[in-house]
């Protein structure tokens, strides 16, 4: 590779898209250096995915205590400490910290632990020393971060997702705001924990987008879990007061908590990178990149979050990894953003794919849904009344299975499977075809005969 530039790749962003093509493009021989102003690993490992995955298997704990009665366990004076699940979580979060670094190490990649700002279409300025980097091109993976809206009176007092991780204590009462994946996971971890748990979203019904069926069936249980929720709520006002922090809503109620988190989305970390120095054009506050994660300059590329495309980890590591095998392996290909399989950690969980049945409705398609609902084998004896949901929207005119959605336990995981089935492109009588598995909850997917609409 050409010698005029100091390197080949200069990766801004040590998150999952940027470590993932840093990587790549070294096996194919790049001589590549990475850039990062805070923690190896990125938002996924560092604060999001993972220590969050961390807490929801915390959060259920207490319904396997609840449940255990009816198959005859007794567990007494279970008793939860804070304190040790965050040591615990930091611990693991920074042994996989050390093997990002390690692994990028391991396969030539050159870290420098510092901001860097782009200078010009083949230039990098690092901040912590000053020097300007040449390189043949440049990857912008600087991710997003959490905001802190809306910018009412006192919102400072509030925490976002980033702070919730590291509370030094469990709050009593916690409100949390938003509808989206991070309200509802939260408010879910948060709950199963023991705090008293407020979700005010501005909206009719949480988690838009979602399948109708879904949405209502995780508001029904998390009421039945004993969360308040509030929708059609919007947020007016923080105060400090005698006791904690006092919200008042539009409808000009108030209520007192601990803890006030924000959870309203994120928005891309484009501020400071240096673009218009570069050239680099943003569209709606990301950078604007075609489908080979290529900007408007021909020498950068951006992948991830920071392009406001699919905000996902394994989207970001599918982009990073197809712009390394183009540009440096000699084999273009590009990521696909159709067909994203996704889960909220919820409790109970949400695994969804496809359609929806509003979406393709409104996309002008016939279609047939077939949709169960039921008491999931445990129940029987743990007396959960919780129910789980499996749902179908086929295309009629092709029998294809154009969406899956499933609330309920494993939902992600099984969700995971049916992402190979659509992916393939499976048809109803695929899924008919397809021996069940007995007794599991699954098997709903594949015995499912009468058409519900
Ligand atoms: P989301 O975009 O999912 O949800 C934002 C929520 O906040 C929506 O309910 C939205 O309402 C509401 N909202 C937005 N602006 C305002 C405002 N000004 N006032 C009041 N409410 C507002 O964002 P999250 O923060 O939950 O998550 C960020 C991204 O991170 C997600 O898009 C997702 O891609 C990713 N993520 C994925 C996870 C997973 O895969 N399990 C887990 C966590 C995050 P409305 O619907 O009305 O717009």
């Amino acid at each position: 590779m050409s010698e005029r530039y100091d390197v080949d790749l200069f990766v801004i962003g040590g998150g999952s898209g940027g470590v993932r093509a840093a990587r790549i493009a070294a096996g194919h021989g790049a001589r590549v250096m990475l850039a990062e102003e805070y923690r190896v690993g990125g938002t996924c490992v560092i604060r999001g995915c993972v220590p969050k995955k961390l807490l929801v298997y915390a959060s259920r704990f207490s319904d396997d205590f609840a449940d255990a009665g009816g198959f005859g366990w007794q567990v007494d004076g279970a008793r939860f400490d804070w304190p040790t699940l965050i040591a615990n979580k930091d611990r693991e979060i920074a042994r996989l910290e050390g093997l990002y670094a390690a692994n990028l190490d391991r396969s030539g990649v050159e870290i420098v632990r510092s901001r860097a700002v782009l200078e010009g279409p083949n230039a990098v300025r690092i901040l912590a020393d000053g020097r300007t980097v040449t390189a043949r091109h440049i990857l912008i993976a600087t991710g997003a971060s959490t905001v802190r809206e809306p910018a009412v009176p006192g919102i400072a007092h509030a925490i976002t997702s980033n702070e919730a991780f590291d509370l030094k204590r469990l709050p009593g009462r916690i409100l949390v705001i938003g509808g989206g994946y991070i309200a509802v996971e939260f408010a879910g971890i948060f709950a199963g924990l023991g705090s008293a748990v407020t979700l005010a979203h501005r909206g009719e019904h949480i988690l838009r987008g979602f399948d109708d069926d879904i949405r209502n069936g995780l508001e029904d249980a998390y009421r039945h879990r004993g969360i308040a929720l509030r929708l059609n709520a919007t947020l007016t006002r923080i105060d400090k007061v005698e006791g904690g922090l006092e919200a008042r809503f539009g409808d000009g109620t108030s209520a007192v908590f601990d803890e006030i988190m924000i959870a309203t989305g994120r928005r891309p970390n484009i501020d400071g990178l240096g673009l218009d120095a570069a050239g680099v054009a943003v569209r709606d506050g990301a950078i604007a990149v075609d489908a080979a994660s290529q900007t408007s300059v021909p020498s950068i590329h951006a992948v991830g979050d920071v392009t406001n495309r699919a905000n996902l980890t394994p989207v970001a590591i599918r982009e990073g990894h197809a712009f390394a095998d183009s540009v440096f392996g000699g084999r273009p290909w590009t990521a696909s953003h159709t067909l994203i399989p996704t889960a909220v950690f919820s409790t109970p969980e949400i695994g969804s794919l496809g359609f929806t049945e509003a979406a393709a409705r409104a996309a002008g398609k016939d279609v047939a849904i077939f949709m169960s609902a039921f008491r999931p084998m445990k129940a029987t004896l743990s007396g959960r009344a919780e129910r789980t949901i499996m749902k179908l929207v086929v295309e009629k005119a092709s029998d294809r299975v154009i969406g899956v959605h499933i609330l309920g336990d494993h939902a992600g995981e099984i969700i995971q499977l049916a992402g190979v089935a659509l992916t393939l492109c499976a048809t109803k009588a695929d899924f008919d075809r397809t021996m069940a598995v007995h007794p599991t909850a699954a098997e709903e997917l594949v015995t499912m005969r009468i058409p519900v609409r």
